[in-house]
């Protein structure tokens, strides 16, 4: 039976780890097992036949690391409690979890996808470039509905969308996606800031590289939906391999506890440096969504590349969600592999920046950030790129 939904804070730091108590045990178990003996091969059949079948989790041990680990269930127990879905299924990296997702569509000879840009740099290639057989059709919000086809598989959207944060209305989109799923890009969010599955999603994509470790040290995906999605997630996970590592998932499972505290702590401090960077006249233009949240964005008047050669405490860096702030040039890096003409059709300006705000003191940062500005706008701003 679904145990009733308790404040998110409680189960950062609870779901997942029940049993654990009566177990005599304070800290999950790290389960390392590649294999699980058993002398009853009749009932390892029986088990492999179900899951073949049904894509249920075997009860039991799982017979082999790349059906199922313990440590890992933990980490998908949790993250399905935050975001409100049923179930979880968690990935090598939040690409791997995209590819799945796809998978399962394509599988079923739904190859069309709808998509609204801009998204993160590799899930904008991975469906352009058509990798795994699917075909995108980009659209804006309002145009969604019109895009779908009888062979369309799924809706995409991000929100706050990378790199510029813009936002989608999900509730909207969710009604003009009719009976297509609809998968959200929650990376940015977090369940903290915003529940997708809540407003219409069928499923819900992170990253789990970014916020939900939280600490830079570990990479991961996951997608939260319902039992029905999951088993076909799961089964597809199985045949391709893109599995969590069960280190990674005792470190994800960790890194929730204090997802709650870090992701309010640091939308706080992004809120004060939006404050001061739309005051600041040697910023163009400041992103930053409604929902809030770590991410800021914008725009600089001089070289963006300065920018980034001119800070000393803020890290020079790709990647998001970690306790330290980080600051990348998109145009270089996150959003290199969509060319110039797709990084235009998603309103990505080579003069912006991206910055993901940790846990320093907010007056330690600015400091940072003033001093790399000043040297931005001292050198020569043509031909930026
Ligand atoms: C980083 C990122 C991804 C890809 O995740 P990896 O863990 O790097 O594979 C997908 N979506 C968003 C919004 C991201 O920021």
């Amino acid at each position: 039976m679904e145990t009733p939904l308790r404040n998110l804070a409680t189960e950062a730091v609870h779901a997942g780890r029940e049993d654990l108590a009566a177990r005599g045990l304070h800290a999950a178990p790290l389960d390392l097992s590649t294999t699980y003996p058993s002398a009853d091969s009749r009932a390892e059949a029986a088990r492999l036949d179900e899951f073949a079948a049904t894509g249920a989790l075997p009860a039991g041990p799982p017979v082999y690391g790349r059906l199922g680990n313990e440590t890992v269930d933990r980490f998908e127990t949790a993250l399905a409690r935050l975001e409100g879905t049923e179930s979880a299924v968690a990935f090598a990296s939040g690409m791997a979890a995209l590819t799945a997702t796809l998978l399962v569509r394509a599988s079923q000879g739904l190859k069309h996808i709808v998509a609204v840009r801009p998204l993160y740099g590799c899930s904008d290639h991975l469906l352009t470039a058509g990798l795994l057989g699917t075909e995108v059709t980009w659209t804006d919000p309002a145009g969604i509905a019109d895009a779908i086809r009888p062979d369309t598989g799924l809706v995409m959207v991000e929100t706050p969308a990378n790199p510029t944060l813009a936002e989608v209305d999900l509730r909207a989109v969710a009604y003009s996606c009719g009976e297509v799923p609809l998968l959200v890009d929650n990376t940015f969010a977090t369940p903290v800031l915003q529940r997708p599955a809540t407003l219409g999603a069928r499923a819900v994509l992170h990253s789990a590289t970014k916020y939900l470790g939280g600490h830079g040290d570990v990479l991961g995906g996951v997608v939260a939906c319902d039992e029905e999605f999951a088993r076909q997630l799961r089964q597809i996970r199985f045949a391709t391999g893109g599995i969590l590592h069960p280190l990674a998932g005792y470190l994800l499972l960790r890194g929730l506890s204090t997802l709650p505290v870090r992701v309010k702590a640091q939308s706080a401090t992004a809120a004060e440096l939006v404050r001061r960077l739309k005051a600041d006249p040697r910023i163009t233009k400041v992103h930053y969504p409604k929902v809030g949240g770590a991410m800021v964005a914008f725009e600089v008047d001089g070289d963006p590349h300065e920018v980034i050669a001119g800070v000393e405490l803020i890290t020079p860096a790709v990647s998001l969600g970690s306790v330290d702030t980080l600051i990348q040039h998109p145009g270089s890096i996150s959003h290199r592999v969509i060319g110039a003409d797709g990084r235009r059709s998603g309103g990505i300006s080579d003069r912006l920046l991206r910055m993901s705000v940790g846990l320093e003191d907010v007056e330690d940062l600015w400091a940072d950030l003033d001093a790399a500005l000043s040297a931005a706008v001292r050198a020569p701003a043509e031909a930026v790129r």
